[in-house]
């Protein structure tokens, strides 16, 4: 039996248990990056929730297919079809060819994601590689009479299809409140109603991205393309959906009215949103000078912080607030974050320092901390609650180390889970610190490893000194000779 699960479903308003439709397998669609710019403060909170959940499945005995989008196409303002496409705006102004703005915000994105210490998706689709599904999908939605064709791009018919179904259903917005919002169309548009969202959008003639389709050449709406991508790869009906609250209208809301209407149903189970990391209390945004990339956090090269961050301090001080809660970023916020962690992962460290006895009395509270942490976890993913409980358990090795306790065989197996699997496997913490005094030990090793080289080849035992070189180059430390004698990096 697996302990069960307690999601927040967005579209129920409530919190509901966990039932997959083809159980152990939980299928789970999050969506993905838009591939233009460095990967910022913002990208790491989905990246990391959802990690936390695909660990915390996999943990309990469910396979899951984590599935997330590479938004590699167009990705207009707001509803996609303003403004300008942002990957040919880049592409334009920096003289490269499109994919290759993607490529290389793609690798970037990785790598952030890696250093964050996020598992993989199992499907990474990018948009741009699933055309044929979408223009599919389009003509689904015709045939059923929630789209129209108009100067060859296709838009939705939200009226229509309000009518029939309800428009707002998961974004809990009522359609009579959009409307009298929405700017009244303009007497250029091709839309029949200012609520209408592009599914197929004609390429002007300067557009770079652009795809023959039966409407001609154009290319896709936004919100198209994970409807396409989540039923290819997880089926038209599928458990998880997730993202990020800022995409819950219109994305998602768009998402869910395409699929019914092609399909007379939504076919997610759970929609999932985290809530938006805020900086300082203000919303972060380019315009307001407090916009954060991922690697101005990781060196420090921003005027809003005193210090770099390594990437766990960050993961940690997501971890430290409720997935649906607002987390309030600030440079004083992180450093209280990384002594939260270094102090974790001190106590893991100190575990070996209690003396093991078999005749010492068993501890039944670590027992129970075990469970409460789970618990925690299969409550709607309350992290700051399970490391609330993980903190007892350091103050638990702290005292046991005061008072030089000596512990039962079992106990220090209990604490290993607690202190180092459970933060490692399901957090996704790194366990290890990364300690000063390490760089300092590597930086004498070296020193002492270099002048042995240098002896050698004072004696002309050149054997003696490229069998150093090698071996140091298995371990990915380079040397190199110069003028100024000896140097060293790694990588
Ligand atoms: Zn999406």
């Amino acid at each position: 039996m697996m302990q069960p699960i307690h999601l927040f479903n967005t579209l129920s308003r409530k919190k509901e248990l966990f039932t997959p439709l083809h159980p152990p397998l939980v299928g789970m669609y999050v969506c993905g990056p838009t591939v233009y710019g460095d990967p910022h403060l913002g990208h790491a909170r989905p990246a990391i929730t959802y990690d936390v959940l695909v660990r915390l499945f996999r943990s309990l005995g469910y396979k899951v297919r984590y599935v997330r989008n590479i938004t590699d196409v167009g990705h207009l303002e707001n509803d996609a079809d303003e403004g300008e496409d942002k990957v040919a705006k880049k592409a334009r102004l920096e003289q490269l060819e499109p994919m290759e703005v993607v490529q290389h915000y793609t690798l970037r994105f990785h790598e952030a994601m890696r250093l964050l210490n996020t598992l993989p998706p199992n499907i990474e689709p990018r948009a741009s590689g699933h055309i044929i599904e979408q223009i599919e999908l389009v003509k689904e939605i015709l045939a059923s009479g929630y789209a129209y064709e108009s100067g060859g791009s296709v838009y939705f018919d939200v009226e229509a299809y309000d009518k029939k179904y309800h428009y707002g259903q998961l974004s809990g917005r009522v359609i009579e409140d959009l409307q009298s919002n929405t700017r009244a169309l303009d007497g250029q548009s091709q839309k029949r109603a200012p609520l209408d969202f592009a599914l197929w959008k004609q390429a002007s003639p300067e557009h770079i991205m652009r795809w023959p389709s039966p409407w001609g050449e154009g290319f896709p709406g936004w919100h198209l393309e994970c409807s396409a991508m989540s039923a290819k790869y997880l089926g038209d009906d599928f458990d998880i959906h997730g993202g990020g609250l800022d995409l819950l209208f219109p994305h998602h809301e768009c998402e869910w009215a395409q699929n019914t209407a092609a399909r007379g149903r939504g076919g997610v189970g759970y929609w999932m949103h985290n809530n938006l990391i805020t900086i300082n209390g203000q919303k972060m945004g380019k315009s307001l000078g407090n916009f954060i990339t991922l690697e101005e956090l990781f060196t420090g090269a921003h005027k809003l912080l005193t210090q770099p961050f390594s990437p766990m301090a960050i993961r940690f001080f997501i971890l430290q607030a409720h997935y649906r809660s607002t987390l309030d970023f600030s440079n004083d916020a992180l450093i209280a974050a990384e002594k939260g962690l270094k102090r974790l992962q001190s106590a893991a460290k100190a575990i070996v320092e209690i003396p093991v006895h078999p005749a010492a009395v068993a501890a039944p509270e670590l027992q129970k901390y075990k469970e409460e942490v789970f618990n925690a976890l299969c409550d709607d993913l309350n992290t700051p609650i399970a490391l609330a409980h993980l903190f007892e358990v350091v103050r638990w090795v702290n005292t046991a180390i005061d008072k030089k306790e000596t512990i039962h065989p079992d106990d220090r197996a209990a604490l290993d889970t607690l202190l180092t699997s459970i933060p490692a496997e399901i957090l996704g913490l790194c366990m290890k610190e990364q300690d000063a005094s390490d760089e300092e030990a590597l930086n004498g090793l070296m020193e002492m490893i270099l002048e042995t080289r240098a002896q050698a080849k004072a004696r002309k035992d050149y054997a003696a000194s490229d069998a150093i070189r090698n071996r140091l180059a298995a371990l990915r430390i380079k040397i190199k000779d110069t003028k100024e004698g000896v140097s060293w990096e790694r990588g």
